[in-house]
């Protein structure tokens, strides 16, 4: 068993609906999850968007990276993810943060996610979780967060939303 943390997110439609119902399928699939707070964010990348809500997910799991990977974009295929625009518009997403302390570089899945050390939304919800957790390059999750703006991040539910 590995323990694993995943960013979810989404902007379109029922946006509390489609979370909701991301953690419940995730919930069929890993073992021991727990949630973040909730929070709402605005847009990253392209800006003229709804605001997303973003939580962060922890859990156990036996499935190896890219079976995980392959679950959870089922899970988003499920919930009527349609790709279009990098960064743009999606009923849900579902991102691998970590994997244990692996560091993972296929054309398919790069662990730790790349940008996750830049973003207010995955830092802010990971830090509920476990703001004392180091990142396989040593960086500790409390001290980035306090290297990232918050400016467009409000929290709007504590852990027991989902
Ligand atoms: P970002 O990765 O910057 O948050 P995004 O989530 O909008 O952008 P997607 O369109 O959801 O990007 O994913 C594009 C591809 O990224 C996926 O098909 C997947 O193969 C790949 N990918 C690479 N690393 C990861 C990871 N850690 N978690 C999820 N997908 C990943
Ligand atoms: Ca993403
Ligand atoms: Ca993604």
């Amino acid at each position: 068993m590995t323990n694993i943390f995943l960013g979810i997110g989404g902007n379109l439609g029922d946006r509390h609906r489609q979370m909701r119902t991301a953690v419940a399928e995730i919930r069929k699939v890993l073992d021991d999850v727990r949630v973040s707070s909730l929070y709402e964010s605005a847009a990253w990348g392209v800006s003229d968007q709804p605001a997303f809500l973003n939580a962060v997910v922890r859990a156990r799991t036996s499935l190896e990276p890219l079976e995980l990977l392959d679950a959870m974009q089922a899970i988003e295929s499920d919930l009527g993810r349609v790709r279009k625009q990098h960064w743009g518009p999606r009923s849900i997403d579902i991102d691998i943060l970590l994997y244990g302390s692996q560091i993972i570089d296929e054309p398919r899945l790069k662990v730790p996610h790349p940008y996750m050390a830049q973003r207010g939304f995955v830092l802010r919800p990971l830090a509920d979780l476990a703001a004392g957790l180091t990142l396989p390059d040593g960086s500790l999750v409390g001290e980035l967060l306090t290297t990232v703006s918050q400016d467009d991040l409000r929290r709007i539910e504590g852990p027991e939303w989902a």
